[in-house]
């Protein structure tokens, strides 16, 4: 899921060809543009999710879209520029799963060493709406908290937010290492 900074080459700005340069000691180098010096930040990408519960369940979507197709994940997406992070995990989960919920807190924020995506999950709970997959799912289920399927959990963020939910709302169930 990383980006390299090999995959650009060209100033957005100019057009002018992008070279990597240190500019300050002790930092990674920075993509510079040779004609007219814009700087090509690469920032990571922020994405926003929850857990929630419906009928004893924990909600999650089978991925019908690269990368880990086929694999399971809460509901989730990428925070648009200028949209607050908590929106977009509302708006997401209503995209994905087709449920209105309201955010019970943050659970944790989760990023990884080579990794360009920072995940941002909070617990919810659902208001309205009906269990529902949308295109870019294959399947949406609850499942119960002793029965996630852990050898099926499509990222990092995925099993590490599951594992902390677990630990913090069911302490009781056993959480695979
Ligand atoms: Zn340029």
């Amino acid at each position: 899921m990383s980006t390299a900074a090999a995959d650009y080459r060209f100033c957005p700005r100019c057009g002018g060809k992008l070279s990597p340069r240190v500019l300050k000691e002790g930092e990674p180098f920075r993509l510079v543009c040779g004609a007219c010096g814009f700087i090509f930040y690469l920032d990571p990408k922020v994405a926003a999710c929850t857990i929630c519960m419906l009928d004893g369940g924990i909600v999650l979507a089978r991925r019908g879209i690269e990368p880990e197709i086929g694999k399971w994940v809460f509901p989730g997406g990428f925070v648009d520029r200028g949209e607050s992070v908590t929106s977009a995990a509302v708006r997401e989960t209503q995209e994905e799963v087709n449920l209105r919920v309201s955010l019970l807190g943050i659970l944790d924020a989760y990023s990884f060493p080579g990794s360009d995506i920072v995940v941002i999950v909070y617990a919810a709970d659902v208001v309205s709406g009906t269990l529902k997959a949308c295109d870019e799912c294959q399947e949406v289920r609850a499942f119960a908290p002793e029965a996630l399927p852990w050898d099926e959990l499509a990222f990092p963020s995925t099993r590490a937010a599951l594992r902390d939910y677990l630990r913090r709302f069911f302490p009781r169930v056993r959480i695979p290492r």
